[in-house]
């Protein structure tokens, strides 16, 4: 069967799923994109040429893969599941600018894939665009920011209601520890909501098709970044409860007073809760801290 001349995604999938006798995996967050529309928004939203390399993450049955391929200079695709790597073989065996791992991707060595990459010559950019695995989102968002990948964006596929979190505002509503994390070290955008008959099977929760423009300067300067971060966690860790509690049962303060007279030096009241702050005021009281512990 010549796959090129199928014309539906759906009708495609459904052949390649029979011909190879594939259930989609629930605990490997198999969900196969079937529409068009949202294909193209992800590939038109990444912005592909021929001096990209496309980080690809769970590839799967390789639908997405296939309209990569048509633009990027070079896709390296990293999928888990042993049965997608024999289909990916089969289906691109003609092209030549596609290399694919059998690997976890929180197992992958992505810094030198880039390095490696970017030493032939011929690739200029590196772009992650995929449809993630949903179980484990925050563990690879994080991983790709926090690792300081050589990355000029993220185009990722992910469940709404973390898509909102992650893209909020720090300061502003519906925000977590991972919204500063995000906000650290990307500029992001929402691109699109996809509802659940794009996939099969239907995933149970609304999707989200979000792009992360990596940062070139981070956006508040700090003296210990891991110090920040840590102070955000912490303050996020019970949200009910006031920052000055929250640091202080984490022990960040190292008693009540303390905490009241770091808040005071930076302009807060002693009842704000985290989620008020900007990103530059947790880096002011960053600093306030790392002073202290100094004296
Ligand atoms: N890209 C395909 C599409 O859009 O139709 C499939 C997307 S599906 C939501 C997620 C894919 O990630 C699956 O193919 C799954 O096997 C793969 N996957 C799951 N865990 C993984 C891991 N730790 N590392 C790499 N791939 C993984």
């Amino acid at each position: 069967m010549n796959y090129k001349k199928m014309n539906s995604i759906f009708e495609e999938t459904n052949f390649i799923m029979k011909k190879y006798n594939i259930k989609a995996n629930k605990s490997l967050g198999q969900n196969f994109l079937i529409s068009e529309d949202v294909i193209d928004g992800i590939v038109d939203s990444a912005d592909i040429d021929g001096e990209d390399l496309i980080i690809e993450i769970g590839p799967g049955l390789g639908t997405l893969t296939k309209r990569l391929l048509e633009k990027a200079g070079k896709v390296i695709c990293v999928e888990l599941d042993e049965k997608m790597i024999k289909i990916l073989r089969d289906r691109f065996a003609f092209y030549n600018n596609l290399e694919i791992l059998n690997q976890d991707i929180l197992k992958t060595n992505l810094k030198q894939i880039i390095k490696d990459e970017k030493n032939t010559g011929k690739i200029k950019r590196a772009k992650v665009v995929a449809n993630l695995p949903y179980y484990i989102t925050t563990p690879i968002i994080m991983k790709l920011l926090e690792e300081e990948l050589d990355l000029e964006s993220i185009t990722v596929m992910i469940q709404k209601e973390v898509a909102d979190r992650l893209i909020a505002i720090p300061g502003e509503k519906n925000t977590g520890a991972i919204t500063y994390t995000v906000y650290y070290y990307a500029k992001s955008e929402k691109i699109m909501e996809v509802p659940n008959s794009s996939f099969i099977p239907e995933p149970e929760v609304t999707s989200e098709v979000i792009r992360l423009n990596i940062r070139k300067e981070p956006p508040v300067n700090v003296n210990d970044i891991n110090l920040m971060f840590k102070v955000i966690k912490n303050a996020f860790m019970q949200r009910r409860k006031t920052l000055l509690n929250s640091l202080f049962n984490t022990k960040i303060f190292k008693s009540k007073n303390q905490g009241m007279e770091v808040l005071k030096n930076i302009g807060l009241k002693e009842n704000v809760r985290a989620e008020e702050l900007s990103l530059e005021k947790f880096a002011e009281l960053t600093e306030v801290l790392l002073q202290l512990n100094e004296e």
